[in-house]
C-alpha cells in the first residue's frame, strides 16, 4: 500500500509572484506611499501592548468596528480575514460543496476560479465584451440557463481596469437567486459600491482589502460585508484566529486616521492619472500599443503584439510590471517610478519599430 496523489493533486503548483530583488516594483497594485510617520508611532506604542502570549480577539471587534465607522456602515455586516484571499476561500468552502457550479467573468482575479476548483466546485467562465466590460444582461442568462450556484466578480475590475456602475450591479444581484459574491477590492478608487446598502440584499457578500488603497498589503487584511445572516454563515465557517494580533492592531490605527487616508488616496489617483496621460502621450506619438484601456483603478493594462518583449526588457531594467497574455498591467508607482516605466517603455518602442 502507499499513498497516492489524486491527479488534482499532482497537477498542484505554488503561486509564484515575480520574486527577487528588483528596483521598481509595479507588479501586485499596492500602494507606493511609505508609512506615515504619526500612524507608524502609534502603531508602535499599540504593538508595544499587545499580549503575545495570547490568542488574537477571534471577531477582530476593534479592527471591525474601525472599519465599519471608516466605511460608515454598521459593525453587525462586517468580518475580518487574514487578507480578502483567505475569505474566498471560506466562502467557496462554506457556500459551496463539490459539483456546485461558480461563475467567473474574465479576464478576472485568478483566485476565484482556483479556490473553487479546490473546492471540487465547477468553475464556469464566460468572456467579457470587447471592452472588457461585463455584459449583466449575458451573466443573468448564463446563471438562470447553468443553474449557477455563485458568480464572483472584481468591480472595479482586476485586471481590467473597468468599473461597473452600481445601477449594473444592482440589476444583477436582484435578477438573479444565486449567491453574488462582489470584490471591491479597488472600490476605493471608483465611487460604485455597494456596502450602503447590503442589508437590503439576501444573496448578496462584498469583499474589501486593505492591501491596495490603504496601503496595508503586508500585514494581511481583508473584509466580508454581508447582511447578518450570511455574516453568521462566514463568521461560523472562519478559522477562530484567522486574524493575528499585530494585523488588528495595525489595521485599527490605519482605519482610525480618515483623514490622512483620503490624502494618501488622493495622492494614488494623481499618479495613476499622470501614467495614464503619459501612457496615451506615448500612443499618440508613436502609435504603439494595440490599445490603452480607461481605468477607475490604481493600474492601467495596455495591449501590445510586445507585451512578452517588453515585459523581458523592463524586468531586465530592474523594473516588473504584470504580464497578461497580450497584455501588461502596469501599478501607478511615484512620480519616480513612474518616470523610470515610461522612459523604459519609450526606448524599448523606439527599438521596437
Ligand atoms: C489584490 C486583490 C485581492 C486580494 O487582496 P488581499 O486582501 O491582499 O488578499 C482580492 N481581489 C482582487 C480583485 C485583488 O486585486
Amino acid at each position: 500500500m502507499a499513498y497516492q496523489l489524486s491527479e488534482k493533486l499532482k497537477n498542484m503548483v505554488p503561486y509564484e509572484p515575480i520574486s527577487g530583488d528588483y528596483a521598481i516594483r509595479l507588479d501586485a497594485n499596492e500602494s507606493f506611499l511609505p508609512v506615515d510617520k504619526e500612524i507608524k508611532a502609534e502603531f508602535i506604542q499599540k504593538l508595544s501592548e499587545i499580549p503575545f502570549n495570547r490568542y488574537p480577539d477571534p471577531l477582530a471587534a476593534e479592527v471591525c468596528r474601525k472599519f465599519a465607522d471608516y466605511y460608515g456602515i454598521s459593525a453587525d455586516y462586517v468580518t475580518a480575514g487574514n487578507g480578502s484571499d483567505e475569505l474566498i476561500s471560506v466562502i467557496v468552502g462554506a457556500f459551496l460543496s463539490k459539483g456546485d457550479k461558480l461563475l467567473t467573468v474574465m479576464p478576472d482575479f485568478s483566485m476565484y476560479g482556483f479556490y473553487a476548483d479546490l473546492a471540487g466546485v465547477t468553475v464556469l467562465t464566460q468572456e467579457k465584451d470587447k471592452n472588457l466590460n461585463i455584459d449583466v444582461d449575458a451573466v443573468i442568462r448564463t446563471v438562470k440557463r447553468e443553474k449557477v450556484n455563485c458568480v464572483m466578480f472584481s468591480n472595479p475590475c482586476n485586471p481590467t481596469g473597468q468599473g461597473l456602475p452600481r445601477e449594473a450591479v444592482r440589476r444583477l444581484i436582484t435578477s438573479v437567486d444565486c449567491l453574488v459574491v462582489l470584490d471591491e477590492a479597488y472600490m476605493d478608487f471608483y465611487t460604485e459600491s455597494l456596502m450602503g446598502e447590503v442589508e437590503q440584499y439576501d444573496n448578496l457578500i462584498i469583499l474589501r482589502t486593505c492591501s491596495k488603497a490603504l496601503g496595508l498589503a503586508a500585514v494581511r487584511l481583508g473584509f466580508a460585508v454581508a447582511n447578518p445572516t450570511l455574516t453568521a454563515v462566514i463568521r461560523a465557517a472562519k478559522s477562530p484566529y484567522n486574524v493575528n494580533s499585530v494585523t488588528q492592531a495595525y489595521g485599527s490605527v490605519v482605519l482610525s486616521h480618515k483623514e490622512k487616508e483620503r490624502e494618501a488616496l488622493q495622492e494614488i489617483l494623481a499618479s495613476r492619472e499622470e501614467l495614464y496621460t503619459a501612457l496615451v502621450a506615448l500612443q499618440e506619438k508613436y502609435q504603439c500599443f494595440d490599445r490603452i484601456y480607461p481605468t477607475v483603478t490604481n493600474f492601467v493594462l495596455i495591449e501590445t503584439s510586445h507585451a512578452k518583449d517588453w515585459f523581458e526588457a523592463l524586468k531586465a531594467r530592474s523594473i516588473v510590471v504584470r504580464l497578461m497574455g497580450s497584455r501588461l498591467r502596469i501599478t501607478a508607482g511615484s512620480s519616480d517610478e513612474n518616470k523610470a516605466v515610461l522612459d523604459a517603455l519609450e526606448e524599448l518602442i523606439q527599438t521596437s519599430k
